[in-house]
């Protein structure tokens, strides 16, 4: 009998999970269930059309569908360069217009590629790229997290000198910093990463430019330079308390814990936001010991960030089930503290109240005052991009849209000839696959903006952009 339920992806069992940094709580495919999945798919292709970078979805699916894992990561791999990486932590908006939602379940097309990752530990011996050369072309690319590490890889396959500018002490951005090592372990970031910079990539870590080396220096230096810095300026809340000890904005909490430190964060840890940042800063307190965590968000549970999706209701799944409990329509309004540490938050519940046509909005009830105790609060409040290393003259050009982001051209150029950028600077929807994208579109900018496109060592190992048109109607139309 056809059986068309998708193929269940089992978690670890929670307490088992909480106890380490090193335990994924969703388990991978076996052979046996990845090749079973991936032969439910039909093929249509429609899912291209949802993925920012235009994934041949259907083509490596029906690769894994064959038994030829390799062949879906060398598919993966014209658009992508981090298909575990992906596989693991993608938004997956792909599942959400998979036509076979209501019969047995979108194709578990994440979890497919990370099934295919992760049986090759060394992605050259498969994926026939071109003999390294020298184009006589140098890029600087500024930011070593996945729009710049994306660019770097398309770039340095077809000739070009790359060198990466990244202020950390390791690459990855947010991959390495922000998304905890449960859900992204360290050895797959290191077998992806490990893989571009094997290809000739130079990388000066602890490298802030502005500061260790000048913007205007690099400009001089490059042929051209892709900007991936990322957000990584803290937005706080200004809550009355603020200045307490412990109290921290969860991106540096994160990126702490994410180079080892075991912050004590006590029994009690409250969390103020409703993104990844918030759902990751509470599942990363819970495994550093924490008894009760509270995440806190002005608005309704379906006004959280990322919903409605498919993504965004596993994440709260996982999240609650690892007893993090959510409280929503709340205003925090003063930190309480006691010899400068907070020790409990006053907040007032809301009512959302509809104005006009527009988004409802969340008022406090201010006749009630409500108390929860806190040894520690972690706001997930947001970021912005600090400019500041530009230097004046290049801030004064550089054109942003009012929210701040960098206005780019269709080949990702930002308003100053040979400089272009892309990811969480450039886009809004601020998450991985949207930063590869960008980073796409740039590489073929570039290659455009440096006359080599008559250099290119094989076409085939361009990032392969707007896939989607082959696809779409309209171009079944004008073929016919
Ligand atoms: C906690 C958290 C969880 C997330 N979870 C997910 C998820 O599950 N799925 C998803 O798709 N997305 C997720 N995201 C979002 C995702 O991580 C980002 O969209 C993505 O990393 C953006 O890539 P980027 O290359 O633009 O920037 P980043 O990853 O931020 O990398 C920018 C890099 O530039 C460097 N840099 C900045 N300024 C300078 C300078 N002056 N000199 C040198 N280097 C500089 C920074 O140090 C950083 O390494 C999450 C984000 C966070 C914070
Ligand atoms: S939409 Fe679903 S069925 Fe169609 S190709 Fe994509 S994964 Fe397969």
């Amino acid at each position: 009998m056809l059986n068309f339920e998708r193929v269940k992806i089992t978690n670890e069992p929670v307490e088992k999970r909480l106890k380490s940094f090193d335990i994924e709580p969703v388990r991978g495919y076996t052979d046996q269930e990845g090749v079973t999945e991936a032969s439910r798919c039909i093929g249509c292709n429609i899912c291209t059309q949802a993925c920012p970078a235009s994934l041949d979805i259907g083509g490596y699916i029906r690769s894994s569908a064959l038994s030829d894992p390799a062949e879906t990561v060398r598919i993966v791999f014209e658009n992508l360069p981090f298909p575990a990486i992906i596989g693991r932590v993608c938004t997956h908006m792909c599942e959400d217009i998979c036509v076979l939602d209501d019969t047995g379940g979108p194709i578990a097309i994440r979890h497919l590629k990370r099934y295919a990752a992760d049986k090759f530990d060394d992605y050259g011996r498969i994926l026939d790229l071109p003999k390294r050369r020298f184009i006589g072309k140098s890029v600087a690319v500024i930011g070593g997290g996945p729009a710049g590490l994306t660019a770097a890889y398309y770039l340095a396959i077809q000739g070009v000198s790359v060198t990466i500018f990244e202020a950390m002490p390791e690459l990855g951005g947010f991959m390495k910093m922000g998304i905890p090592r449960y859900r992204l372990p360290q050895e797959v970031l290191d077998k992806e990463i490990g893989f571009i910079t094997s290809l000739g990539v130079k990388v000066r870590t602890s490298t802030k430019v502005g500061i260790d080396v000048q913007f205007q220096d690099i400009m001089n230096e490059f042929d051209a330079v892709f900007l991936g810095v990322g957000n990584h300026k803290a937005r706080m809340t200004g809550t009355p308390g603020s200045d307490a000890r412990n109290i921290l904005h969860a991106t540096e909490f994160l990126r702490r814990v994410s180079y080892g430190e075991k912050i004590d964060v006590g029994k009690n840890v409250v969390v103020i936001g409703g993104g990844f940042t918030a759902n990751d800063s509470s599942r990363t307190s819970m495994r550093l010991g924490a008894e009760n965590v509270y995440i806190m968000y002005r608005r309704r549970e379906i006004d959280r960030p990322g919903y409605p999706s498919s993504n965004a209701e596993e994440e709260m799944e996982e999240t609650l089930e690892e007893r993090v409990n959510y409280m929503w329509e709340v205003t925090p309004f003063e930190y309480v503290q006691e010899d400068g540490k907070v020790v409990g938050v006053k907040y007032w519940q809301n009512e959302m109240v509809m104005e006009g046509r527009g988004r409802a909005k969340p008022v406090p009830i201010k006749e009630k005052v409500n108390f929860l105790p806190a040894d520690m609060v972690i706001e997930a409040t947001g970021q912005e991009t600090d400019f500041s290393f530009l230097g004046n003259d290049y801030l004064r050009k550089l054109r942003l849209t009012p929210q701040g982001h960098v206005i780019v051209d269709q080949n990702g150029m930002t308003s100053i000839k040979g400089l272009f950028s892309g990811g969480d600077s450039t886009n809004i929807n601020r998450d991985l696959i949207s930063a590869v994208r960008d980073a796409d579109a740039a590489v073929l900018g570039i290659l455009n903006y440096l006359n080599v496109m008559d250099q290119i060592a094989d076409e085939k190992w361009l990032p392969v952009l707007d896939r989607w048109k082959k696809y779409s109607p309209s171009a079944a139309i004008k073929s016919a």
